[in-house]
């Protein structure tokens, strides 16, 4: 689904991402994890173009992120995505927060929207909430309500930057519930997560990133028991 090829990213004369080589099947469900700075959400959002690469290629699904405005638009209709702060439109009501973008965006039919909005509603367990406003949610709805908007664009992959860094504990659970599902249903899947317990349940292969780089990966049981790399020792035995 998508495919990384050499790709390197400076801010200014600041190596962020260096030589990224990452290829996510169809189906699969990736946890990438690594300390603070290490380039995990520059990478996230290089994938759908909301930071420019100056190195290397992107591909998702056979398009090849260029300057090209149209091929941006492609690949973001194909990409979900889902930030640690949900960036919800304040002033709209939930459904209209999740009906704004197939309307604007995917000229659905206004009807229709609103069936798919409720659909995914349902789906994240807060279809009471549709008539309310961000700002009188709690945290872990407003969260549920955006990976809902996101799969309202019917994404063929999805993007999450720490869904759950934000939330107090006993919401935590409520996303993280949220997304298992979302990967039992066989959603692709690329999260940034310090959620080590979601990782060994969900993710099918664990990536650790330091200084820009993946430095080590391999599927979650190996992952944790036997690391190879010193600095991923090192960083297990500060978070575990
Ligand atoms: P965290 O775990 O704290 O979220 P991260 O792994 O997501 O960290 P990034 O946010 O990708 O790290 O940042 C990687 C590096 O790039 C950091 O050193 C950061 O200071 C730097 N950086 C991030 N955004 C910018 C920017 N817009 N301009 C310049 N430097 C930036
Ligand atoms: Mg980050």
């Amino acid at each position: 689904a998508i495919d990384i090829r050499g790709m390197n990213k400076w801010y200014g004369t600041f190596h962020v991402l260096r030589d990224i080589n990452l290829t996510v099947y169809q189906g699969e469900r990736i946890v990438i994890c690594g300390p603070s700075g290490s380039g995990k959400s520059t990478l996230i959002r290089c994938i759908n173009a909301l930071e420019e690469h100056q190195k290397g290629s992107i591909e998702v699904d056979g398009t090849k992120l260029t300057n090209d405005l149209k091929n941006i638009d492609k690949i973001r209709s194909e990409v979900g995505m889902c930030f640690q702060h949900f960036n919800l439109f304040p002033h709209l009501t939930i459904l209209e927060n999740c009906t704004l973008a197939p309307i604007w965006v995917r000229k659905e039919p206004k009807k229709q929207a609103i069936e798919t909005a409720m659909h995914f509603l349902e789906k994240v367990k807060i279809p009471d909430q549709a008539k309310k406003y961000p700002g009188q949610l709690s945290g872990g709805q407003q969260q549920r309500v955006a990976i809902a908007r996101s799969l309202c664009m019917k994404p063929r992959v999805m993007l999450f930057d720490e869904p759950t860094s934000a939330l107090d504990p006993e919401m935590i659970k409520e996303v993280l519930d949220t997304m298992i599902e979302l990967a039992e249903e066989g959603m692709t899947m690329l999260c940034v997560t310090h959620e080590m317990g979601f990782a060994r349940q969900v993710a099918n292969r664990v990536i650790f990133m330091d200084q820009g780089q993946i430095v080590e990966q391999n599927e979650p049981e190996a992952f944790f028991n036997n690391p190879q790399s010193d600095r991923t020792k090192l960083f297990l035995s500060q978070i575990l």
